[in-house]
């Protein structure tokens, strides 16, 4: 079974679950988790398979103790090359977060040929991750990795997905048509935030993968913070985000959500 997370800041996309009967859904204005399950057949590691649900690797990637090191591989259609800021912002957020001595890297990898879709259900984005990623969890290295596409999700709104337990998307042209213009954010601080975001769920959050300490999972949107100003807000992934971006600042988790990563071996 495979959960996929879905997250969208400023218009939202929604992911469906394909395999399983089990879709979770996480929406902001449109957030989804999607179930599914299936192997790879890229895996080179050891035994570490790279289908997994979401957030089910949380501890892989926040403790030192299986892996000291992080590289996460980003592929992008053409034309939709995400910022080097929002980069710069996911690196800093996650040297924050994670225990890994040796670093963390993120190479911005192949730019690829628009595959020519209006929308995406979550299994085409898989499809596309097959035929693209080359990067893989092995021996003290976790990887993850990010397609950036154009078009969108299934499901309107939706700005990003977390998928498996170390892939996500950011549906970069939903980000570009819904920022810089008036009353908008930038997309520098939407890309950062739904990146932010995506990984967040990578990380077991909330209450998913992670446990939490304190009560503050949203009970209406599952795998979401119930504060607002968190960066876990489930309207963080949508098009709702826009208001929460208003101030021009990328949200950041709230204590609880810190809380919960240290009690994984997180910092
Ligand atoms: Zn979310
Ligand atoms: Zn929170």
């Amino acid at each position: 079974m495979l959960k996929l997370l879905i997250l969208a800041s400023l218009s939202t996309l929604i992911i469906m679950q394909i395999f399983t009967n089990r879709l979770a859904v996480l929406l902001l204005g449109v957030l989804i988790f999607t179930a599914c399950t299936e192997n790879s057949g890229s895996d080179s590691s050891h035994s570490f398979s790279h289908t997994q649900g979401v957030g089910s690797s949380a501890n892989g990637f926040l403790s030192s103790t299986d892996f000291t090191q992080l590289i996460i591989e980003i592929d992008y259609v053409k034309g939709f090359k995400p910022s080097q800021n929002a980069l710069d912002d996911l690196k800093t957020f996650l040297n924050a977060r994670l225990n890994k001595p040796s670093g963390i890297s993120i190479i911005l990898d192949d730019e690829i040929p628009s595959p020519g879709n209006t929308t995406f259900t979550s299994q085409q984005v898989y499809e596309l991750e097959k035929q693209h990623r080359n990067t893989f969890s092995m021996k003290n290295t976790i990887a993850a990795y990010f397609l950036v596409l154009d078009g969108a999700y299934e499901q309107e709104n939706v700005l990003g997905i977390a998928y498996f337990n170390t892939s996500m998307a950011l549906f970069e042209e939903v980000v570009q048509n819904n920022t810089g213009g008036f009353g908008q954010p930038t997309a520098t601080t939407a890309e950062s935030s739904v990146l932010m975001h995506e990984f967040g769920h990578i990380l077991g959050l909330v209450n998913n993968g992670t446990d939490q300490i304190q009560d503050h999972e949203d009970m209406s949107h599952e795998a979401h913070c119930d504060v607002e100003s968190c960066l876990m807000y489930y309207a963080i992934q949508t098009t709702d985000l826009m208001q929460n971006l208003m101030g021009g600042n990328v949200p950041t988790l709230d204590e609880q959500c810190i809380q919960d990563l240290k009690a994984n071996s997180g910092k």
